[in-house]
């Protein structure tokens, strides 16, 4: 009496038969994933069917998209900026990081330009000089931060001390900063340098092939 009661009450509550025909599953053979038993046999036959198993990561890919899995996740890239071929895994570090044709920003004028080109373009751009307002005197770029630590720190210490010990009930007036020095506009970079030596050369060239004609016209 007491089991047929049972089977009455599940029965009559469908969650209950629900959470029971959830809790059993079964691992399905090709794609080792828990599989509710009662769709386990019609899970197989499809998964083995359309489903495969990638050889390079163990993703379970649809058969026919699996050249596009490959493509996508694991084929190496030809880098289109240096035109090498890149491995997948270090793919995301070569565009950020080392690729050699990446563009990049110079930190002293965020002219940008390849990789390859920054340190050269920087040592020049860093001992360009700028007018410190504060200081009254010409600061290399490339030593403008640590000059504004160094000095401008300490020349703001040195004011707050004063202040406090010659009265500590006044506050102290903010120092009024000069505004930021202002960049020069674009200053000659080494491409546009080499473009323009480049365009005099050959109007050189030119010049000197057409005295030569000229030379000879005027020689017969
Ligand atoms: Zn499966
Ligand atoms: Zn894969
Ligand atoms: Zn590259
Ligand atoms: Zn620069
Ligand atoms: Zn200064």
């Amino acid at each position: 009496m007491a089991a047929a009661a049972a089977a009455a009450d599940a029965g009559s509550d469908p969650s209950a038969a629900l959470a029971a025909a959830a809790a059993a599953t079964s691992t399905c053979a090709h794609c080792q994933r828990e599989i509710p038993s009662s769709n386990i046999d019609l899970h197989s036959a499809h998964c083995a069917r359309n489903l495969q198993k990638c050889e390079h990561c163990g993703e379970m890919v649809a058969r026919k998209l699996m050249d596009e899995h490959f493509n996508e996740s694991h084929a190496p890239v030809n880098c289109t900026l240096c035109k090498e071929i890149v491995t997948r895994e270090i793919w995301d570090l070569h565009k950020s990081e080392q690729c050699p044709q990446r563009i990049v920003a110079c930190e002293y004028c965020e002219f940008e330009l390849p990789a390859v080109e920054l340190h050269e373009h920087q040592d020049v751009c860093g001992n360009r000089t700028e007018f410190c307002q504060t200081c009254k005197k010409y600061v290399r770029l490339r030593e403008w931060i640590g000059h504004e630590i160094q000095c401008h720190a300490n020349a703001n210490a040195n004011a707050n001390a004063s202040a406090q010990t010659s009265s500590a009930r006044i506050i102290p007036e903010r120092e009024v900063r000069p505004p930021p020095p202002v960049r020069p506009p674009r200053p000659m970079h080494g491409a546009q340098h080499k473009r323009l030596l480049f365009t005099i050369a050959v109007t050189g060239i030119a010049v000197m092939i057409g005295s030569i004609l000229f030379q000879r016209e005027e020689s017969f």
